[in-house]
């Protein structure tokens, strides 16, 4: 089976990302990665995103999804749609400077509004933010890109141990049978 790497967050010219989603994907291929989710910002996306995605074709496992902006206070979450299965992520407390106490309250926020958050991001544009690792949050803990530019792509990323199948992967990495990588510089 072997560990898959992907990553779960990033954007292309439907939003504010400089790369178009083809020219996205041939850097995450030449990156040698497994899987990568297209998650542009909901409000700027225009009506063609959803039907350009599938329209486009790679080597990758692509996941559509899109980047929330919670309604309520200043908080993006990331929706990474798969056949079946749809994983949320908290993303980036570290952009907002969060405290651990100010982030649960986000996410017990978010669920009593009936959102069921999974994950967390430990990134902020690929660097790495331990903070948010604590075991009081009770999410997952992700690494992601965040990817805008190319100084983004390959800093931080998931390897998760399912097939190659996109609710297969979800459902892994909802159970934590995944780790984390980082670029040596992405601290
Ligand atoms: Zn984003």
């Amino acid at each position: 089976m072997g560990w898959l790497r992907g990553n779960l967050h990033a954007h292309t010219t439907y939003s504010d990302g400089v790369k178009t989603p083809k020219e996205l994907l041939a850097e995450y291929e030449a990156l040698g990665y497994d899987f990568l989710a297209i998650t542009d910002h909901e409000d700027l996306i225009g009506s063609s995103y959803w039907r350009a995605l599938p329209r486009l074709s790679t080597r990758l496992l692509l996941f559509h999804g899109v980047e929330l902006n919670y309604r309520g206070f200043d908080q993006h979450i990331g929706r990474v749609l798969g056949d079946r299965e749809v994983l949320h992520v908290l993303n980036h407390p570290a952009r907002y400077k969060l405290s651990i106490a100010e982030t649960l309250e986000r996410v017990r926020t978010i669920q009593r509004n009936g959102l069921a958050l999974d994950a967390v991001e430990v990134t902020d544009t690929g660097h790495h933010r331990p903070l948010y690792a604590s075991g009081e949050i009770p999410l997952v803990k992700v690494a992601t890109d965040d990817a805008h530019r190319p100084m983004h792509f390959g800093r931080a990323w998931v390897e998760v141990d399912a097939p190659r199948e996109r609710d297969a992967i979800i459902r892994a990495i909802r159970a934590g049978d995944f780790r984390l990588g980082f670029a040596p510089d992405a601290d």
